[in-house]
Protein backbone atom coordinates (compact mmCIF):
# COMPACT_ATOMS: atom_id res chain seq x y z
CA UNK A 1 0.00 0.00 0.00
CA UNK A 2 1.24 2.84 -1.22
CA UNK A 3 1.64 6.24 1.41
CA UNK A 4 0.46 10.09 0.75
CA UNK A 5 2.95 12.19 1.95
CA UNK A 6 2.23 15.68 3.51
CA UNK A 7 3.36 17.44 -0.35
CA UNK A 8 0.16 15.35 -1.68
CA UNK A 9 2.81 12.91 -3.43
CA UNK A 10 2.01 8.83 -3.08
CA UNK A 11 4.84 7.27 -2.26
CA UNK A 12 5.32 3.37 -3.66
CA UNK A 13 7.72 1.45 -5.60
CA UNK A 14 5.53 1.49 -8.52
CA UNK A 15 5.37 5.56 -8.88
CA UNK A 16 7.82 7.39 -10.22
CA UNK A 17 7.59 10.90 -9.07
CA UNK A 18 8.02 13.85 -11.61
CA UNK A 19 6.62 16.55 -10.51
CA UNK A 20 5.63 19.61 -12.73
CA UNK A 21 4.36 22.23 -10.96
CA UNK A 22 3.83 24.34 -14.33
CA UNK A 23 0.71 22.27 -14.86
CA UNK A 24 -0.83 22.66 -11.26
CA UNK A 25 -3.37 25.71 -11.17
CA UNK A 26 -4.12 26.46 -7.42
CA UNK A 27 -5.48 24.09 -4.74
CA UNK A 28 -7.46 21.39 -5.25
CA UNK A 29 -9.27 21.22 -1.63
CA UNK A 30 -11.15 17.79 -1.82
CA UNK A 31 -11.56 14.76 -4.24
CA UNK A 32 -14.50 13.74 -5.08
CA UNK A 33 -13.96 11.84 -8.74
CA UNK A 34 -10.86 10.25 -11.30
CA UNK A 35 -11.02 11.39 -14.89
CA UNK A 36 -9.18 8.83 -17.21
CA UNK A 37 -7.87 10.43 -20.45
CA UNK A 38 -5.41 9.23 -23.19
CA UNK A 39 -2.64 11.58 -24.04
CA UNK A 40 -3.20 11.91 -27.85
CA UNK A 41 0.53 11.70 -28.03
CA UNK A 42 2.99 8.47 -28.85
CA UNK A 43 5.61 8.60 -25.59
CA UNK A 44 5.38 9.94 -22.47
CA UNK A 45 8.33 11.83 -23.48
CA UNK A 46 6.29 13.97 -25.58
CA UNK A 47 3.99 14.66 -22.54
CA UNK A 48 6.39 15.59 -20.03
CA UNK A 49 7.89 17.87 -22.91
CA UNK A 50 4.45 19.41 -23.70
CA UNK A 51 4.19 20.04 -19.62
CA UNK A 52 7.68 22.19 -19.06
CA UNK A 53 5.46 24.90 -20.91
CA UNK A 54 2.33 24.48 -18.39
CA UNK A 55 -1.52 24.79 -19.17
CA UNK A 56 -2.96 21.33 -19.53
CA UNK A 57 -2.25 18.39 -17.27
CA UNK A 58 -3.32 15.84 -15.28
CA UNK A 59 -2.21 14.36 -12.02
CA UNK A 60 -0.79 10.86 -13.11
CA UNK A 61 0.56 9.59 -16.41
CA UNK A 62 0.87 5.54 -17.13
CA UNK A 63 3.57 4.85 -19.83
CA UNK A 64 3.09 2.47 -22.44
CA UNK A 65 4.94 -0.05 -20.28
CA UNK A 66 2.58 0.69 -17.47
CA UNK A 67 4.99 2.66 -15.51
CA UNK A 68 3.11 4.97 -13.87
CA UNK A 69 4.50 9.19 -12.92
CA UNK A 70 2.91 10.87 -10.62
CA UNK A 71 3.13 14.37 -12.21
CA UNK A 72 1.30 16.82 -10.31
CA UNK A 73 0.63 16.65 -6.36
CA UNK A 74 -2.93 15.89 -5.30
CA UNK A 75 -3.55 18.56 -3.33
CA UNK A 76 -3.42 20.52 -6.86
CA UNK A 77 -6.12 21.28 -9.18
CA UNK A 78 -4.84 20.68 -13.12
CA UNK A 79 -6.72 21.39 -16.03
CA UNK A 80 -7.88 18.37 -17.00
CA UNK A 81 -11.62 18.02 -17.79
CA UNK A 82 -12.11 20.78 -19.87
CA UNK A 83 -14.47 24.05 -19.76
CA UNK A 84 -18.03 22.66 -20.46
CA UNK A 85 -19.15 19.19 -18.60
CA UNK A 86 -22.03 17.51 -19.78
CA UNK A 87 -25.30 17.06 -18.05
CA UNK A 88 -25.66 13.68 -15.82
CA UNK A 89 -29.35 13.94 -15.20
CA UNK A 90 -29.53 14.36 -19.21
CA UNK A 91 -27.30 11.20 -19.66
CA UNK A 92 -28.22 8.83 -17.26
CA UNK A 93 -32.04 9.31 -16.52
CA UNK A 94 -34.37 12.66 -18.10
CA UNK A 95 -36.74 11.97 -15.71
CA UNK A 96 -34.05 13.17 -12.71
CA UNK A 97 -33.41 16.53 -14.27
CA UNK A 98 -35.47 19.78 -13.81
CA UNK A 99 -37.96 19.49 -16.60
CA UNK A 100 -38.28 23.43 -17.03
CA UNK A 101 -35.29 24.70 -16.82
CA UNK A 102 -33.98 21.75 -18.90
CA UNK A 103 -36.61 22.44 -21.63
CA UNK A 104 -35.88 26.18 -21.87
CA UNK A 105 -31.55 25.12 -22.33
CA UNK A 106 -32.69 22.64 -24.53
CA UNK A 107 -34.47 25.06 -27.07
CA UNK A 108 -31.04 26.89 -26.97
CA UNK A 109 -28.75 26.81 -30.53
CA UNK A 110 -26.37 23.80 -29.72
CA UNK A 111 -23.53 25.92 -28.91
CA UNK A 112 -25.91 28.28 -26.81
CA UNK A 113 -27.27 25.14 -25.23
CA UNK A 114 -23.48 23.27 -24.22
CA UNK A 115 -22.89 26.51 -22.38
CA UNK A 116 -26.25 26.34 -20.39
CA UNK A 117 -26.27 23.05 -19.64
CA UNK A 118 -22.61 23.76 -18.15
CA UNK A 119 -23.65 26.47 -16.16
CA UNK A 120 -26.77 24.72 -15.14
CA UNK A 121 -24.34 21.64 -13.74
CA UNK A 122 -22.10 23.33 -12.11
CA UNK A 123 -24.75 24.47 -9.55
CA UNK A 124 -25.46 21.03 -8.41
CA UNK A 125 -23.17 19.30 -5.98
CA UNK A 126 -21.02 15.94 -6.96
CA UNK A 127 -22.55 13.28 -7.57
CA UNK A 128 -25.40 14.58 -9.21
CA UNK A 129 -23.31 16.13 -11.65
CA UNK A 130 -20.03 15.20 -13.15
CA UNK A 131 -16.78 16.01 -12.14
CA UNK A 132 -15.03 19.22 -12.91
CA UNK A 133 -11.08 20.62 -12.27
CA UNK A 134 -12.12 21.38 -8.80
CA UNK A 135 -13.02 18.40 -7.61
CA UNK A 136 -11.21 15.87 -9.74
CA UNK A 137 -7.89 13.75 -9.98
CA UNK A 138 -6.83 13.35 -13.50
CA UNK A 139 -4.85 9.87 -14.84
CA UNK A 140 -3.67 10.38 -18.70
CA UNK A 141 -2.61 6.93 -20.43
CA UNK A 142 -0.27 7.54 -22.77
CA UNK A 143 -1.45 6.53 -26.22
CA UNK A 144 -2.03 7.95 -29.82
CA UNK A 145 -5.79 9.47 -31.16
CA UNK A 146 -6.37 7.29 -34.31
CA UNK A 147 -9.45 8.89 -36.16
CA UNK A 148 -12.21 10.90 -35.09
CA UNK A 149 -13.92 8.22 -32.93
CA UNK A 150 -10.77 6.13 -31.97
CA UNK A 151 -7.79 6.18 -30.17
CA UNK A 152 -5.11 3.58 -29.62
CA UNK A 153 -5.96 0.39 -27.54
CA UNK A 154 -4.81 0.64 -23.90
CA UNK A 155 -2.03 -2.19 -23.25
CA UNK A 156 -2.86 -4.82 -20.82
CA UNK A 157 0.32 -2.88 -18.83
CA UNK A 158 -1.44 0.26 -18.76
CA UNK A 159 -4.79 -1.10 -17.53
CA UNK A 160 -2.89 -3.14 -14.77
CA UNK A 161 -1.43 -0.28 -13.88
CA UNK A 162 -4.28 1.87 -14.23
CA UNK A 163 -5.90 -0.84 -11.53
CA UNK A 164 -3.84 -0.58 -9.16
CA UNK A 165 -3.29 3.20 -8.93
CA UNK A 166 -7.29 3.29 -8.86
CA UNK A 167 -6.96 0.88 -5.89
CA UNK A 168 -4.65 2.71 -3.98
CA UNK A 169 -6.61 6.45 -4.55
CA UNK A 170 -9.43 4.35 -3.64
CA UNK A 171 -8.11 4.29 -0.08
CA UNK A 172 -6.70 7.36 0.16
CA UNK A 173 -9.45 9.59 -0.94
CA UNK A 174 -12.48 7.40 0.22
CA UNK A 175 -13.76 7.15 -3.46
CA UNK A 176 -15.26 4.01 -5.46
CA UNK A 177 -15.53 2.67 -8.84
CA UNK A 178 -18.80 4.56 -9.58
CA UNK A 179 -16.56 7.83 -9.02
CA UNK A 180 -14.30 6.71 -12.04
CA UNK A 181 -15.56 8.65 -15.56
CA UNK A 182 -13.77 8.52 -19.01
CA UNK A 183 -12.93 11.51 -20.21
CA UNK A 184 -15.55 11.52 -23.34
CA UNK A 185 -18.39 11.01 -20.26
CA UNK A 186 -17.83 14.16 -18.49
CA UNK A 187 -17.18 16.94 -21.71
CA UNK A 188 -17.40 16.81 -25.23
CA UNK A 189 -14.34 14.97 -26.30
CA UNK A 190 -13.68 12.18 -29.55
CA UNK A 191 -15.89 9.18 -27.74
CA UNK A 192 -12.72 6.66 -28.53
CA UNK A 193 -10.13 8.36 -25.43
CA UNK A 194 -9.69 5.94 -22.84
CA UNK A 195 -12.54 3.39 -24.49
CA UNK A 196 -10.15 0.50 -23.82
CA UNK A 197 -9.50 1.68 -19.98
CA UNK A 198 -10.72 -0.74 -17.49
CA UNK A 199 -11.57 -0.98 -14.09
ZN1 LIG B 1 -8.78 13.82 -21.85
Amino acid sequence: MSTLDKDGMLIDDKISLKRYTSIEHGNLTRVSAVVVHQTDAPTAQHTFNAYNSGGNGAHFLIGKNGQIYQTASTLKRCYHVGRLIKSKCLTLDKNSCDSVEMAKILAKSWSNQIKALDAHERQKAYPYRYPVNSDALGIEIVGKHVNDTQYEAVTPSQNEALQWLLAELYSHFTLTKTDVYRHPEVSYKNPGEAKGATW
